[in-house]
């Protein structure tokens, strides 16, 4: 994974796996889950894309990389849920906002948010 940094790749990793198997789970027609390109993200933190193709960034786009704080498990398991729920429209419909929240949910209650803060804690201490 070219565009990952040292040390993102065991959290990427664990970012995909997980939607992929939310995306089993919701029966969503994901195809691929990739990292977003460094120079492509400075606006947007994931992109879903119509053949089922999402990328996500499992890092900010400033210098080094950071969140403040805690913002970065958050930020993270909420672009893995919005870009999921993209899977079934590409607007941000009531539709996609209840898929949205219900994966949400649906993460938090399998401790992905946990192992996210745990990720955070490791890499920026
Ligand atoms: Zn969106």
């Amino acid at each position: 994974m070219k565009n990952l940094r040292k040390g993102d790749e065991i959290l990427f990793r664990f970012v995909r796996r997980n939607m992929e198997s939310m995306a089993a789970r919701y029966r969503l027609p994901l195809k691929r889950v990739l990292p977003l390109e460094k120079e492509n993200c400075a606006r947007y933190f994931g992109r879903c894309e119509k053949d089922g193709t999402i990328f996500v960034r499992v890092r900010n786009a400033s210098k080094d990389g950071r969140w403040k704080g805690i913002d970065e498990p958050y930020q993270i398991i909420d672009t893995m849920s919005h870009e999921l729920a993209h899977l079934i429209t590409l607007d941000h419909t009531q539709q996609w906002f209840d898929l949205h929240i219900m994966i949400l949910g649906d993460m938090s209650g399998r401790r992905v948010f946990h192992i996210l803060t745990s990720f955070h804690e490791q890499r920026h201490r």
